[in-house]
């Protein structure tokens, strides 16, 4: 169609001009016989002057026009807009289509609640503020894939249709036609065939990759989700981290103009869980995490006390309310939520220590307390005991919530740094078992390659995450690639060696033929996008995304299917009513 440029194409240099210009109807006002149209496209907007309104075809919101005319000086600029010093006073509109009234209003801002949105998401996606964390997505691949070719990175796909393998989270199934009762899954990441590529020889690799997750989602979560996937051999864990920061911080100069410092900070895990009670902290404020056991409590009356492995608690400044019914109920709720009975609460007010939980503390143990925190009038104490693995993260997550409502965390700034020494194995809470902290590929480090037969629970691991203002923006690991050393972590998490050769036969076989060291990690590009485009809502960044019950509003998937489809697939289903 004919169409001279786009709009934000025009300035004031362009005066005078003959443009042709094509767009959406985003706003009109009639003032009797002139009209002002504000003429939308994907570069922005622009004003169009129609003075005989009469006499060209009725035009709505959200008409798709093209207008001809020629650009002039606005009288009244409009800084708010790229184009605001000039107009199209127009000679002709044409309608190439029109539209019904749109069930969203289609705005910068919103109230159409998500769901509305994500039904009609192909309007909402005409929001200019939606296109915007477009862009920023773009950019990020545009400069992941420069940064990584300068570093001779090559891009190689993996397949989608894999088989099912163990790395933590539940997994996709497709049922094969070919072979009834047969599944591929989709990918969690394409982690064996990145090392696959390294045993292929081919020393660096990156892939933009869709990966799929079966998981409760979050607001920084979605079952299908997109990896920086990234893959290299012969680096150490210093020299392969160098490469990444250079990566994030060409992804923030060229996406919003940050400069990021470098080199990144590194936290050991133990630090941060202890610190912050999170293996991913926001560091940009303070109410770190307080070890009482050996430093207040080691000879308290409080049986709970005694008989903890951890006491620990966090000082929260000039909090008025927390003694409240309400808000105690809600923090006791939220130690539930952490296997924890409740926790025990002080107020610091006028010189002394407040609260039912006062007449189990001693006088010493109050002076200490007092000392401990350097506490100041209104301050309130939140105490948890228990195992350690509960304690952390249950304060780790009260103090990113009092983080938050205190205001305490600047907004646009960054905090990034480099969590890692993470153990190799966690014991799962629920099920008690070993699990692998990252996942079984992962390598121990060298200097504790001893527990492996002897305490494993005690091995470290070349582990490291990155931590973007408390998100997970990535992690990844140095890799095993020894094959002994592969079998024995597959045994530690409970797989027989007839198990591991049913399931990972040709991984660990790849292993005996001259596999290079390797590592490698994964950046989540969704939260980048996200932490980029200053939004906290992942769904913002995705154009196509599913809600919180996994459902995606627009299409209905996911969908039944017919008997036929299913016969063909071999599959019935249970009828869950009997
Ligand atoms: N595959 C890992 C993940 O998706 C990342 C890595 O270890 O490279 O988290």
């Amino acid at each position: 169609m004919e169409r001279t440029c786009w709009n934000t194409d025009l300035s004031a240099l362009n005066i005078n001009q003959k443009v042709t210009l094509l767009g959406w109807v985003s706003k009109r006002r009639n003032l009797g016989s002139i009209l002002f149209i504000d003429l939308r496209d994907r570069s922005g907007l622009i004003q169009i002057m129609v003075k005989d309104a009469d006499k060209i075809p009725d035009v709505r919101n959200e008409y798709v026009i093209q207008v001809k005319g020629v650009v002039s000086k606005r009288e009244t600029p409009n800084p708010k807009i790229k184009t605001g010093e000039i107009e199209v006073l127009a000679d002709e509109i044409i309608v190439v289509n029109t539209a019904k009234t749109t069930p969203i209003i289609i705005a910068d801002e919103t109230d159409a609640l998500e769901d509305t949105r994500l039904k009609y998401r192909y309007l909402d996606l005409r929001r200019p503020s939606m296109q915007k964390y477009f862009d920023v997505r773009d950019q990020i691949k545009i400069t992941t894939h420069s940064y990584l070719h300068k570093y001779r990175f090559i891009e190689i796909e993996t397949p989608m249709l894999c088989a099912s393998s163990p790395e933590g989270a539940k997994e996709y199934l497709v049922p094969s036609r070919i072979h009834h009762g047969s599944f591929y899954a989709l990918p969690q990441s394409p982690q064996m065939f990145k090392q696959m590529l390294m045993v292929g020889g081919f020393e660096r690799y990156y892939q933009i990759a869709r990966c799929f997750r079966d998981e409760d989602l979050r607001a920084d979560r979605q079952p299908d989700f997109t990896q920086i996937d990234i893959e290299t051999s012969f680096l150490d864990q210093d020299e392969f981290l160098n490469l990444m920061e250079g990566l994030i911080k060409e992804i923030f100069k060229s996406t919003i103009g940050y400069d990021v410092k470098l080199p990144l900070r590194q936290m050991t895990y133990r630090e941060a869980m202890d610190r912050f009670g999170s293996d991913k902290p926001d560091t940009r404020f303070g109410i770190e995490l307080h070890e009482l056991k050996t430093k207040v409590f080691k000879d308290s009356s409080f049986e709970a006390f005694q008989k903890a492995d951890a006491i620990r608690g966090i000082c929260v400044p000039n909090i008025s309310d927390v003694t409240s019914r309400k808000v105690m109920d809600a923090l006791n709720l939220e130690a539930k939520k952490f296997g924890l009975g409740g926790l025990s609460i002080l107020k610091y007010e006028n010189g002394e220590l407040l609260g039912s939980f006062a007449k189990f503390v001693s006088e010493e143990e109050k002076k200490l307390l007092i000392s401990e925190f350097d506490a100041k009038h209104n301050d309130v104490f939140i105490i948890a005991a228990g195992p350690a693995n509960r304690v952390n993260p249950l304060l780790g997550a009260i103090r990113l919530s009092y983080g938050r409502q205190l205001g305490l965390i600047k907004p646009h700034t960054f905090d990034l740094l480099w969590v890692v020494d993470f153990p190799m194995f966690e014991r799962d809470i629920e099920s008690n078992k070993m699990v692998a902290s990252h996942h079984p590929f992962t390598r121990p480090k060298d200097e504790d390659l001893h527990y492996l037969d002897t305490d494993p629970t005690k091995m470290l691991s070349y582990a490291y995450d990155i931590v973007i203002n408390g998100y997970e923006a990535g992690g990844g690991t140095l890799r095993i690639f020894d094959q002994n050393v592969q079998k024995k972590i597959f045994n530690i998490l409970g797989l027989s060696d007839e198990e591991v050769k049913e399931k990972f036969g040709y991984f660990v076989d790849a292993l005996q033929y001259g596999t290079p060291p390797h590592g490698g990690m994964a950046f989540g590009l969704d939260r980048l996008a996200m932490i980029l485009g200053d939004t906290d809502n992942i769904r913002d960044v995705i154009a196509f995304p599913k809600n919180l019950s996994a459902v995606c509003p627009m299409t209905n998937a996911p969908t039944k299917v017919s008997e036929d489809q299913l016969k063909e697939l071999g599959l019935s289903l249970i009828d869950e009513g009997k």
